[in-house]
């Protein structure tokens, strides 16, 4: 039977592929309207999930059919009266929050005049079946032949941005997932914004909508979250099982810096890729051939920005159509040819690589071995991921090979006119290499010239974007990034080594450093990113870098945090885009660790202050950029309303999460925990709630919290930063010393709670430390001590949060 089911589809396969897949492609975006599938409908009612849409009354047209298949509609509510709604009820307090930031509502109900239906899943058939099985929807072809006038070109355009993902769907005809559904409303009190039931996502709704601000576009994430189904686990989502492996890289930089790629990976087929494997790939890359198996395979690449939006990440999908069906379990060999030009030239011989982390093809980032070999002009130097195995001069070229000794998520590279030192200390080497010059923009007598601010479309998906400032004011003196070369080398050495310490062995044995032109950096596998300001004297940086906090970002943190992503992103990891805060607040912490150690406390507690100030500073609306949403919102916190958000509140309330976590356990647990954490998850994905029950096993005895779930909800799950005040007074004598004590928070709404340590000092002995659970408005509290004591204080060591 399967055999026979085998050779219908191997029957009914190369009909479709003779035309070839952007031929399909085109025929589905260009279907058009189908003026004798219009009807006028009234109380025609559908849900996918958690999602019901209510077409009251109004006209409904089918789009033409492709290969028998219909994939669009268009609803207009174009009638005396007519009318249209959409009703949503987010499953949690998180999401109907998320909801509430962008709405004012945390439930949807929102009546629609016009909306665009992309799909391919049964939508048409149960809404022709609905339509036929009751009189009073009536056939409207004359209205049809309008509305198909009208419609069109909007329905055309929404349909190329999922044209991939309609390819897709269409060639593996439904089998083995359900399609997606997609919906363009234009809402008569929200305007136009997006649904998207997926069912092959890891959360299968999505609301949001597209907004443009400062030239920016983002996707507006109202609220996302698992379908009804999938919560109750009737269904269950397809596992992240990409399982691609073995990349070897052949890589030429012409003298142009244009790149020209063969990369060739092991691939173990899913069900899903039998007739189209979807990978990812930078906008600035052609893929222009593809084999599988050393058989030719059909390249399908086109642009989707709508599409990619939603999805997160910024790289573009593209489609590889093998020539017959992919088995599932069974490995392939994929080789692909590509080019681009993903290096720049910033002037005076310094390049900047864009797309660092998505100049090859990638399904999302997976522990893989790479060997890559970079034929380049020999006047160049060029540092990658990994160990030179061969490195020769072959006439202008030179060749240059690198093997990863372990299994990395993603591989980089940097090229320059490069100076170089070299550091080994307890079997490990730091390479640090300089740019002989400065880009042209630190240059002196050069105008203000904005500095290349770190490009959000180079991100690969799940792939940590970099840390950076916000714009420097240039002014420029005379600088020499070879200046401080040697301290450089040194300065990452011991943080390697002080890591290295406390987390164990970084996951490989050189760490490379190169400059990058920019305010930013970025820590790949055995490579970091550092902005070429780091690498200059203080005095010799641009005027607004001189001083705090930027001083201290490029002196200290900067090379800190993205050398500690060795471990937190490149050992352990995380899936999903609700835990990936805890790589950025460990890197950052980590970082803070170092200067803690490098500048005394002082220095820790200023950087923590300074993250508070930017937590605190007030947005357009008049809130708190704390307010945007909980750290575990991630990237979702990047949006038009509050740009800054995502920043902020990953790095600086991650930085302040893990603080508060260290003063609850003491410093030699809090260092366990993080070695523990390594080791229990290295080369793992790790989630947020494993990281709460690591904690737990490190907290001190008799802690009040002890399952720290307060503190989860509190920081990690709902967002607020309290003012806390203490009242007390002290009565009795010795032994039996009465403390009363009022402890009174505001500021952070009715819901907010958190534990607060209270420090009982007296003049001859050790303090005693008295944990006290706020709540808005004035909690009592009362204590019994033997002494009287010198002094009452709340929080003397900035455990807690608060204004
Ligand atoms: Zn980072």
């Amino acid at each position: 039977m399967k055999r026979l089911l085998w050779l219908l589809a191997l029957l009914l396969v190369p009909a479709l592929w003779a035309a070839g897949v952007a031929g399909l492609a085109r025929r589905i975006v260009q279907a058009g309207l189908d003026p004798e599938e219009c009807y006028r409908v009234r109380e025609l009612n559908f849900a996918k999930e958690d999602l019901r849409f209510y077409l009251t009354d109004g006209h409904l047209i089918f789009s033409k059919p492709v290969e028998g298949v219909r994939t669009a509609a268009v609803f207009t509510a174009d009638v005396e009266g007519g009318d249209a709604e959409v009703l949503l009820f987010p499953p949690n307090r998180s999401e109907r929050l998320s909801l509430a930031n962008y709405t004012d509502s945390p439930n949807m109900s929102e009546h629609f005049k016009s909306a665009v239906f992309i799909f391919t899943d049964d939508t048409f058939i149960r809404l022709s079946e609905d339509i036929r099985a009751r009189e009073w929807h009536r056939k409207s072809p004359e209205q049809g032949v309008l509305l198909a006038q009208t419609w069109e070109p909007v329905l055309r355009n929404m349909a190329s941005s999922y044209q991939i993902r309609l390819v897709g769907d269409f060639l593996s005809g439904g089998r083995p997932q359900p399609g997606f559904f997609f919906a363009a409303l234009a809402g008569l009190k929200l305007g136009n914004f997006d649904l998207l039931y997926d069912s092959r996502a890891d959360e299968q709704i999505t609301v949001g909508q597209v907004a443009v601000k400062e030239g920016r576009t983002y996707f507006d994430i109202w609220t996302r979250f698992p379908a009804r189904s999938f919560r109750t686990r009737t269904r269950e989502a397809p596992g992240l099982d990409l399982a691609v492996s073995n990349y070897r890289v052949d890589a030429i930089v012409e003298p142009d810096l244009r790149l020209r790629v063969k990369t060739a990976v092991r691939l173990v087929a899913t069900p899903e890729d039998r007739r189209a494997v979807t990978f990812y790939i930078s906008r600035q890359m052609k893929v222009t051939e593809a084999l599988i198996d050393g058989e030719p395979a059909e390249v399908f690449q086109p642009e989707s920005l709508r599409a990619n939006l939603i999805r997160g990440g910024s790289n573009d999908a593209f489609l590889v159509v093998p020539p017959r069906e992919l088995v599932p379990g069974r490995a392939y060999e994929l080789e692909f040819r590509h080019e681009g030009a993903v290096v720049s030239d910033a002037g005076n011989g310094v390049y900047y690589v864009g797309s660092r982390g998505s100049w090859y093809p990638s399904r999302g980032l997976q522990f893989s071995r790479y060997d890559l070999t970079f034929r380049y002009p020999k006047d160049l130097n060029l540092v990658a991921t990994g160990q030179v195995v061969d490195d020769v001069v072959e006439g202008h070229w030179r060749v240059t090979r690198r093997r990863a000794e372990g299994r990395v998520r993603v591989a980089g590279f940097n090229l320059g006119d490069y100076e170089h030192r070299a550091v080994t200390r307890g079997g490990y080497t730091v390479e640090v290499y300089a740019n002989r010059r400065v880009e042209r923009a630190l240059e002196p007598k050069t105008q203000r010239v904005l500095l290349m601010p770190s490009p959000r479309s180079l991100t690969a998906a799940g792939q940590r974007r970099p840390l950076e400032v916000l714009t420097v004011p240039i002014e420029p003196a005379r600088p020499d990034p070879t200046a401080r070369l040697e301290r450089l080398a040194a300065e990452v050495a011991a943080g390697l080594e002080f890591m290295t310490a406390r987390f164990g062995p970084p996951p490989l044995r050189t760490l490379t450093v190169s400059p990058i032109p920019g305010t930013f950096g970025q820590g790949f596998p055995g490579l970091l990113y550092l902005s070429t300001i780091a690498y200059l004297e203080p005095e010799e940086r641009p005027a607004g870098a001189r001083n705090e906090p930027y001083e201290t970002f490029f002196s200290e943190i900067l090379s800190a945090h993205e050398t500690a992503h060795q471990w937190w992103g490149n050992v352990v990891t995380t899936a999903a885009y609700q835990d990936e805060w805890l790589m950025e607040a460990l890197a950052n912490y980590s970082a803070l660790l170092l200067l803690e150690k490098r500048k005394g406390t002082r220095a820790l507690e200023a950087a923590l202050a300074q993250y508070k100030t930017q937590l605190l500073a007030k947005t357009e609306g008049g809130r708190v950029t704390d307010s945007a949403g909980p750290i575990v919102w991630g990237l979702r916190l990047e949006s038009s309303q509050v740009p800054a958000a995502w920043r902020t509140i990953v790095y600086g309330k991650g930085s302040w999460i893990m603080h508060m976590l260290r003063r609850q356990m003491g410093d030699e647990r809090f260092l366990a925990m993080l070695g523990e954490f390594r080791r229990r998850y290295q080369y793992r994905a790790v989630t947020t709630e494993q990281f709460r029950r690591l904690a737990v096993q490190f907290l001190p005895p008799r802690f009040p919290d002890p399952q720290l779930e307060a503190f989860f909800e509190q920081w990690v799950y709902s967002s607020g930063i309290p003012s806390l005040r203490l009242n007390y007074s002290v009565r009795g004598k010795p032994p039996a010393v009465r403390i009363s004590g009022t402890l009174t928070q505001r500021d952070a709404g009715p819901e907010f709670s958190a534990w607060v340590p209270i420090e009982v000092q007296y003049a001859k002995a050790r303090p005693i430390v008295h944990w006290v659970r706020s709540s808005d408005g004035a909690v009592p509290f009362n204590l019994t001590v033997r002494q009287a004591p010198s002094k009452v204080v709340l929080d003397p060591a900035s455990s807690v949060l608060r204004r």
